[in-house]
Formats: structure tokens, C-alpha cells, sequence
């Protein structure tokens, strides 16, 4: 599946957006106020958003939750629904632009969208390749116990059962070394 430089900055865009969500009630929201949510914006280098207020932040955290449904999903038609659904409510205006020295690549926001929206349509389209792709199942959260942050599985066999986190990737590297030890002794 060929994966453009735009779909990438897509992706790790709603990655890390779905992995600002407190795990429980209990953990720091990882966009607790507006000043966050802007840091987000510029890290992720997300073009044409205005001023943001606390309005952008709730509309955010909200289709944060539907993002993180789609990588929970368990399959391509409940994906494809998730997916539908954020991106009709988001409204798009697909248009070519190469705008800051980028290639030429697709943008979906309408003009003027709130960076909501702006992330529900380009991150929505992002994901919906995945579909198209049969690639669904790519979109996967992590599966130590104690973690379950959202990841794309870009490996070339799907392989990939655990984030990139290093404590999830150290994780990985000792129940491998285990596993071999114990065949070693076996
Ligand atoms: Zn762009
Ligand atoms: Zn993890």
C-alpha cells in the first residue's frame, strides 16, 4: 500500500491525538486546556487554523474519542461506519494545494473548517485509505496490558503487536529474549 507523505503526517497526527486520552479518569488529559491544544497544532505543523478557544479544545477532545474508536474497531465494516460518520460531520472540500514548499497533496477540511473538523475530514481520509486498502487492521492499539496506546502497523507482515513506546518496544525485546532462552534451556 503506497502511503504518501500527507497520509503519514495524517496519521501520526491522529495517533498522537487519540494518545493525548487519559487512560482512566484518574490520568492527566493529554490536552488539558487551549495552550495544549495549540502545541499540538504547531508540533503537528496542521496549516489554516485560526485563534483556537475552549470550544475548539471540547470539539476536539470529542472526535478524539470517535479516532480512538476506529483504531478499537474489530473489523473493516464498523471502522467504515466509524469513519462515515466523522467525516460527513466534518464536511469536505477535496482541493489540491502545495502550499509551504510541500508537493502537491490532497486536502479534505473545507475552507475556514475548525481544526475539529479540519482533523475529523484529512485524519478521517487517512484512515479511510486504510480501508479501501483492506488494510483495517493495521490500525491497531497496543497490546501490553498496561498500555493500549493507538499505532499504525506499517510493518510489512503486520506484525506489530506493541507501540513504539520505549517501554512497550523494551517489553517486546525481553519476552522475545525469554522466549528464546526458555527454547535454549528446553
Ligand atoms: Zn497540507
Ligand atoms: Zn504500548
Amino acid at each position: 500500500m503506497l502511503i504518501t507523505h500527507d497520509t503519514r503526517c495524517a496519521l501520526d497526527t491522529v495517533v498522537d491525538l487519540v494518545n493525548t486520552m487519559p487512560e482512566d479518569e484518574s490520568a492527566p488529559d493529554g490536552l488539558p486546556d487551549v495552550a495544549a491544544l495549540q502545541e499540538f497544532v504547531t508540533t503537528h505543523d496542521i496549516s489554516e487554523v485560526g485563534v483556537l478557544t475552549d470550544l475548539d479544545l471540547s470539539a476536539v477532545r470529542g472526535i478524539r474519542g470517535r479516532f480512538a474508536a476506529v483504531f478499537a474497531a474489530s473489523d473493516a465494516l464498523t471502522a467504515a461506519g466509524l469513519i462515515n460518520d466523522l467525516v460527513a460531520a466534518a464536511g469536505t472540500t477535496p482541493r489540491l494545494t502545495d502550499h509551504d514548499g510541500y508537493d502537491w497533496h490532497i486536502h479534505y477540511f473545507a475552507p475556514g473548517a475548525s481544526v475539529a473538523d479540519h482533523l475529523a475530514a484529512d485524519c478521517g481520509m487517512a484512515l479511510a485509505f486504510f480501508v479501501v486498502a483492506g488494510e483495517q487492521e493495521r490500525l491497531r492499539r497496543c497490546e501490553a496490558p498496561d498500555c493500549r496506546r493507538a499505532f499504525v502497523d506499517l510493518s510489512r507482515n503486520r506484525s506489530r503487536r506493541y507501540c513504539d513506546s520505549r517501554t512497550c518496544g523494551n517489553r517486546l525485546h525481553v519476552a522475545a529474549y525469554r522466549a528464546r532462552r526458555k527454547e535454549a534451556a528446553g
